[in-house]
């Protein structure tokens, strides 16, 4: 059986476990989920986080390097910055289009008196960007910066591009560090198939079926502006412009999604989304390990269309308008929400906040959908890496098709 085919069946097998433990055994779940999905789960992340740090590097160094001419590398990051943009700007539209259509927040009451929210304070956009070069790399390295990570990678590549075999040395040592992460990265997924049991049974089995019952209506509006999105946008963009069979991408990439669905968080699953895309979809190494930590990191999709969701969520219960030139301030505070959000569980809400202050729209609101937030968070982290994945395949086509073009 292959791994595709195990992770899908240990996320269906958690779901089952977990719904069934919430329904007929509700005082075994805890006990259960304390010493055995939790620690396994924990394991699971661990191993995979592991891995991120080193990666992003090592394919980064090597990915700008491997791209030789400065002018080529100027060239695919413009054409992924823009793909990145021009993505997440549609996502959130459809958020915001579907959340009209169906009115979620005019479903049923809902209480807000007496809500409260205190986020923790998102650091602003423009800090964020104006730290992206590092002064201690080291430290970067440390905290797990990865706009930082990315920019000291990029230098290095550029270094060794220029430095050409007077460094071959060191490049040696990079190519060779990225087959040993490679390996790990395979022999941790064997674990994946029990990481994302145990990692959805303790999910589903926390969630209360009151909640979900509550905010169903908000709930399917978001799962279905993921599927459109997917769907539309990114299976147009391999059709249309990549040239290639959407089938084909899903299928192969379904690996990385289902450790993105269990997971929540980009970031983690970034070792595997790299491998899948480079292993299955045919990525070269350079494109892959340049255009999806780059994604990880800033191309939120999944997460700008829950924000939209909610923010049209929110003003019908408030029964606030929203003008036009509300809603354009939302999608760009959206667009730049996504790129300020770290790929880890559960900042898409924190990023939220940002979003609803810009229309004046009470924070507070974000408590009625706190309680379900983790079930979305798998669902829009799975839809946020298979944009950066659509992405590398769209650009490695392009690149390949001008290459071919300059040969004949
Ligand atoms: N969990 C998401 C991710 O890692 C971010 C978010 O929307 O909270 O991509």
């Amino acid at each position: 059986m292959n791994l595709s085919v195990k992770i899908i069946i240990a996320l269906v097998l958690g779901a089952v476990t977990g719904i069934m433990l919430n329904i007929f055994a509700p005082d075994l779940f805890p006990p259960l989920d304390t010493y055995v999905f939790t620690p396994i789960g924990k394991i699971f992340i661990n191993l995979i986080t592991m891995l991120v740090v080193p990666i992003v590097f090592i394919s980064i160094a090597l990915g700008t390097a491997g791209l030789g001419d400065p002018k080529k590398l100027g060239r695919i990051g413009l054409k992924t910055i823009s793909f990145f943009l021009a993505t997440t700007s549609v996502a959130i539209v459809i958020g915001l289009g579907l959340a009209y259509l169906f009115e979620p927040g005019n479903a049923g009451t809902f209480n807000t008196e007496g809500l409260e929210y205190s986020s923790e304070k998102a650091p602003p956009i423009s800090e964020t960007l104006l730290n992206i070069i590092p002064t201690n790399p080291i430290q970067s390295f440390a905290d797990g910066n990865m706009l930082q990570i990315i920019v000291f990678a990029i230098f290095i590549g550029f270094a060794l591009t220029m430095l050409g075999s007077k460094v071959d040395k060191v490049k040696d040592l990079l190519e060779q560090g990225n087959e040993i992460m490679m390996y790990l990265v395979n022999l941790v997924m064997k674990f994946a198939p029990y990481g994302t049991f145990a990692l959805l049974a303790s999910a589903i089995g926390q969630q209360g079926l009151d909640a979900i019952k509550a905010m169903s209506l908000y709930m399917i509006v978001v799962l279905l502006a993921l599927v459109v999105h997917a769907i539309v946008t990114y299976g147009s963009t391999i059709l249309l412009i990549a040239k290639r069979n959407p089938i084909d991408f899903f299928k192969g990439f379904a690996p990385a999604m289902g450790v993105a669905f269990s997971t929540s968080s980009s970031n983690a699953t970034l070792p595997v989304s790299m491998s899948v895309a480079q292993k299955n979809l045919g990525v070269p190494k350079s494109i892959s390990g340049f255009v999806q930590p780059l994604g990880a990191t800033i191309n939120m999709d999944g997460t700008a269309i829950m924000q939209g969701v909610a923010t049209v969520f929110i003003a019908q219960v408030y029964d606030v308008d929203l003008s036009l030139t509300a809603l354009l301030i939302v999608v760009l505070t959206a667009v730049l929400a996504s790129i300020g959000t770290a790929g880890v569980p559960g900042v898409g809400l924190i990023m939220l906040a940002m979003v609803l202050s810009s229309v004046n729209l009470p924070v507070e609101g974000i408590a009625l959908i706190i309680g379900i937030d983790r079930l979305l968070d798998m669902a829009r982290t799975a839809v946020n890496i298979t944009g950066d994945a659509a992405c590398a395949v769209m650009v490695a086509e392009t690149e390949e098709r001008a290459a071919n073009k300059l040969k004949a």
